[in-house]
């Protein structure tokens, strides 16, 4: 880290990868999640250095914790963001026990490392150094680590969101992201994310007639009606949307000038993509999913429990997610120009939608984190783009229209593709290195924007 004093550097590596240690010791796995026991280690930390937090949350085992520190005078307020619980583990799969939290060749080792017990941890070395020095602010700076975020079910940030504004509202919010850098020449690009894709998934009902299946029902048979479905959505060309989600990647990450200018054309696209997956697939598949949405049908059940009658109802599960700005609207007039004169009997049912949303960019917040991101890695270019899964930051917009929530936990050592490949995976693990860089660095943008 530059211009740091290398003993400090050394002591925050101890502070924050001994916590990490120990965060990662409490199975919060979701299901079930059980979330308070990592509150109660936090609010017993932070009281260990004179700082007292609230443990909030319902039900009484998937408790958040909250924590807010007041600046010398009045300004805005940012919240550090981070979720307490993980994926499930499977431990024979593993190198190390995958709670053990183990700290060896410069990792701290276990389910979370990166996805993102890594933030709890620095996150609250930041707030303890911030605190340290007398809270050298103008505002108030938000630390929360909170239940319910892998398999959201209404609580953790939902449930605070609803009621206990008074901990949460906030005018920044800074979350987790995917923020490894991608190398690019001999630039890093640290891509932001301001907005996170909605979902839209559904089903499509089939209709069949019943009826004994030693006379061949050619006409009536709804599993044969649903493999038609599949194969007309599969095959049916969906509108590309070139919005500024995808530019970055195209505008850094692609050398081919002509295969750029033909990705950046909604009328070339699909084709140009489909050129960039056999040159580089891993590119081409972090773009794809910021041009509009796509059909994956992932499930298909028939009523028939009996292989000998043909059943009367098929049901085929879509996954569909659309960018920020878009809704479900788009999607089903494009499911019915899809299955337009498609010989079957069918329905649309939604499972799950959710409007994506988005905070503008850039913003200070932005500007803190370029001047401090360049600070340490002095050929740092900071991109911006959507989510393509889903964080927390989406509750923060959908309830806070004015707040600027923001993705990135950045690691200056290691890029993208060895950061991103560990999260939810086998032998999930985070440098040291990094760990320390993500409290000095959320410190710093809390320093640079509350100034
Ligand atoms: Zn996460």
């Amino acid at each position: 880290m530059a211009g740091l004093d290398p003993a400090v550097v050394a002591e925050v590596e101890r502070e924050t990868s001994e916590l990490l240690s120990r965060l990662i010791q409490i199975d919060t796995s979701n299901p079930p999640g059980n979330e308070t026991a990592v509150a109660e280690l936090m609010a017993a930390w932070f009281r260990g250095h004179g700082l007292e937090g609230e443990i909030v949350g319902e039900p009484a085992d998937r408790a958040s914790f909250v924590l807010r520190l007041e600046g010398r005078r009045p300004g805005p307020s940012l919240l550090l963001l981070a979720h307490e619980d993980v994926v499930p583990a499977c431990a024979a799969d593993w190198q190390v026990p995958p709670f053990s939290g183990l700290i060896k060749d410069g990792y701290v080792w276990g389910r979370g490392a990166v996805d993102i017990k890594n933030l709890v941890a620095a996150n609250a070395v930041a707030m303890r150094r911030l605190a340290a020095v007398g809270a050298p602010f103008d505002g108030t700076v938000t630390y929360a680590c909170t239940a319910d975020e892998e398999s959201c079910t209404g609580g953790g940030v939902r449930w605070l969101l609803e009621h206990r504004p008074d901990l949460m509202r906030s005018d920044y919010v800074l979350n987790e992201g995917d923020g490894a850098f991608i190398p690019c020449g001999d630039r890093r690009l640290f891509m932001l994310q301001s907005g996170e894709k909605g979902t839209a998934q559904f089903r499509l009902v089939v209709h069949g007639q019943a009826g004994h299946a030693s006379v061949p029902l050619r006409r009536g048979n709804a599993v044969l009606a649903a493999a038609r479905v599949v194969e007309a959505l599969a095959a049916h060309e969906l509108p590309v949307v070139i919005d500024e989600s995808s530019r970055v990647l195209v505008e850094f990450l692609v050398e081919d000038a002509e295969l750029r200018d033909r990705l950046r054309d909604a009328t070339q696209a699909r084709a140009a993509l489909a050129d960039l997956a056999d040159r580089d697939p891993q590119l081409a598949t972090m773009i794809e999913p910021l041009y509009g949405f796509a059909f994956s049908p992932t499930i298909v059940q028939s009523n028939s429990v009996a292989v000998n009658v043909f059943p009367t109802r098929v049901v085929l599960s879509v996954d569909c997610r659309m960018l920020a700005g878009h809704d479900e609207g788009e999607v089903e007039d494009e499911v019915r120009a899809a299955l337009d004169g498609v010989d079957a009997q069918w329905e649309l049912e939604w499972i799950n939608v959710i409007r994506g949303n988005s905070s503008p960019y850039p913003t200070p917040l932005s500007e803190a984190i370029r001047t401090v991101l360049r600070r340490h890695v002095p050929n740092a270019e900071l991109g911006d783009t959507q989510s393509v899964g889903f964080t927390d930051s989406h509750w923060f917009r959908a309830a806070y229209p004015d707040v600027v929530a923001y993705n990135l936990d950045p690691h200056f050592e290691e890029c993208h593709a060895d950061v991103w490949a560990r999260a939810h995976n086998v032998d999930e693990r985070i440098l040291v290195r990094d760990l320390a860089s993500q409290a000095f660095f959320a410190e710093q943008v809390a320093l640079e924007l509350l100034r």
